[in-house]
């Protein structure tokens, strides 16, 4: 047996083993790309480095999957410079990366919605689906699908071509449809915190963050002047011209808004201490574990007389946490912007949320993280075309039963899917299983660091059910490797040279022929979405092999 220390813990293992099993053995994960148990190493990655000082002393950087253990060797794996060499490891393979994680169109919206599931769930006519996307996101979506001023369209990359995808009125169509049914969708919520937080303020931003941290598990007082809430939502001289936002539907999404457990006090003016008749930010702070403070624009001399913080345009907030001086007290929306749209009020309450969760759980804010995506910009007009060629012909799922017991008319139904149909799908089929992505997000790897010019977008293999993507293959092998191993007759293989190679299929023959009954298994051990079904289906669902 061979004894060595990693990251100072002892261990032994038979000669011949690598550090990354010996690794193992000590419950450390050290990432890996391009390896994979019960298959040739590749080590062509090199994401999984290791920092070694050999019995002379010698260090030096290792790919740790392919290296042998040594006697008293000390490895280290979870030190500063290793996480360094990975993340440039993972940068390099980034330089030459096509691919969107995330969408333009995702990006663009101010909540982050998911807007390309949302539209597949509503072409395959799956709107109960699209109504759990939509509120992962967004409390009011029936409100934004009639005050929004779009910016999700303005980012869609069909807007160059033929016109945006129509998202926010297929998003107010699917709310619609939601609220009419008896039993609207009401999302479940953590388990309780046994932490309690009071939202003064009940327009969108204070709607909008009680919502979100009911979600979060925490006990939820909402607060308000008027005896209705709505806020600003409900003034003609705002955001609530009724011939808009008919007050009924509003009426209703706040109902379906309190459903997950708010418990709304009408009448409730936020006053300056000692005034009676209302509630003061510090008696609110003796009662509850956070306040959060957003009853919109108000001026300087109101804010001080509320024992509040000001500053240029109201309130003044540590920018991304939203947190005051005050320990314990937050304020978001127009409080702190002056006046907003009603969507970055949305966005206001749903990031204030986030840090007040982080706030009472781990006693620290923290701000909404900005999610890692590689993002490959403007697509010229043919690249455009390559993915419009597959959204057109993408197969249509069966209709679910839900949408026929909905007041909507078939016609409706069918023109919203037919508009959804539209979208491009600029996300990556593989986002929620990309080993490449869930790495550069841990290592902090810029997609941008070493970028050049950039390769053009190309599908391969369209015409098959499994799609291959040039431009997110890392050339890893493990692909080829699982096809060689099961010793297929056609299976895949490396063609070009240098910087160019790719995998590719020999004798000209299509994927399904090279694959057979491997491509599922070929999907699953793909790191990235080079391979990925066109179906969208993704290999999380898949049964994965076992990875280093
Ligand atoms: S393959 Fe991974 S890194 Fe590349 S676009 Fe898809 S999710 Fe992002
Ligand atoms: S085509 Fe679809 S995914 Fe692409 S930007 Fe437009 S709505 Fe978003
Ligand atoms: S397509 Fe094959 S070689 Fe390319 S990244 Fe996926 S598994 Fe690796």
């Amino acid at each position: 047996m061979i004894r060595l220390t990693i990251d100072g813990q002892s261990v032994e293992v038979p000669p011949g083993t690598t550090i990354l099993k010996a690794a193992q053995k000590l419950g450390i994960d050290i990432p890996t790309l391009c390896y994979m148990d019960g298959l040739p190493c590749q080590t062509s990655c090199l994401v999984c480095l290791v920092k070694v000082r050999e019995r002379n002393g010698r260090e030096r950087f290792v790919p740790s999957c392919g290296t042998p253990v040594a006697p008293d060797m000390e490895v280290e794996s979870e030190t500063a410079d290793v996480a360094a060499m990975r993340r440039t490891s993972l940068e390099l393979l980034l330089s030459d990366h096509v691919g969107d994680c995330l969408a333009p169109c995702q990006f663009a919206c101010p909540v982050h919605m998911n807007i390309p599931d949302m539209l597949r769930h509503i072409q395959s006519r799956q709107f109960d689906e699209a109504i759990v996307t939509i509120k992962e996101d967004i409390a009011l979506p029936a409100v934004l699908g009639r005050v929004c001023p779009k910016p999700c369209e303005k980012g869609c990359r069909r807007g160059s071509a033929d016109g945006a995808v129509a998202v926010c009125d297929l998003k107010r169509i699917v709310a619609d449809w939601d609220l009419a049914r008896e039993d609207f969708y009401v999302p479940t919520c953590e388990a309780a915190s046994g932490r309690r937080v009071a939202v003064v303020g009940a327009g969108p931003t204070g709607l909008s963050a009680a919502y979100y941290l009911r979600r979060r598990g925490h006990a939820v007082t909402l607060f308000d002047r008027q005896v209705q809430p709505g806020g600003r939502l409900r003034d003609p001289n705002s955001s609530g011209n009724p011939a808009i936002l008919p007050p009924e539907v509003l009426n209703r999404e706040i109902t379906a808004v309190l459903a997950v457990g708010i418990e709304f006090r009408g009448g409730a003016r936020l006053e300056p201490p000692n005034v009676r008749g209302g509630v003061a930010v510090d008696s609110l702070r003796g009662e509850f574990d956070a306040v959060l403070v957003c009853i919109g624009e108000q001026n300087q001399r109101t804010w001080e007389a509320l024992g509040l913080p000001s500053g240029p345009r109201g309130v003044a907030v540590e920018r991304g946490t939203f947190r005051t001086v005050i320990p314990g007290v937050f304020a978001a929306g127009n409080a702190i912007r002056g006046r907003g749209l009603v969507v970055r009020g949305c966005a206001d309450g749903k990031e204030a949320a986030f840090a007040i969760d982080r706030f009472l759980k781990e006693g620290e804010a923290k701000p909404w993280p900005e999610p890692f995506s590689v993002r490959i910009g403007k697509l010229a007009a043919e690249e455009l075309d390559e993915l419009h060629s597959l959204s057109l012909d993408a197969p249509r799922e069966e209709l679910r039963a839900s949408v026929d017991s909905c007041d909507l008319d078939t016609a409706e139904v069918n023109a919203a899917s037919v508009q959804a149909g539209r979208c491009l799908h600029c996300d990556c089929r593989a986002l929620p299983g990309c080993r490449l992505r869930r790495y550069a997000e841990r290592y902090g790897a810029d997609p941008n660091r070493y970028k050049g010019e950039r390769a053009v977008l190309r599908l391969q293999y369209k015409e098959s059910h499994v799609l291959y993507e040039p431009g997110k293959c890392i050339v890893c092998g493990l692909c080829v490797a699982v096809t060689e191993a099961a010793r297929l007759p056609l299976g895949l293989t490396f063609v070009g040279r240098g910087f160019d190679v790719r995998v590719g299929v020999p004798f000209q023959r299509s994927l399904e022929e090279a694959l057979g009954k491997l491509a599922e298994q070929c999907v699953a051990v793909c790191p990235t979405g080079a391979l990925s079904f066109r179906d969208g289906k993704t290999p999380a669902s898949l049964p994965i092999l076992r990875s280093g």
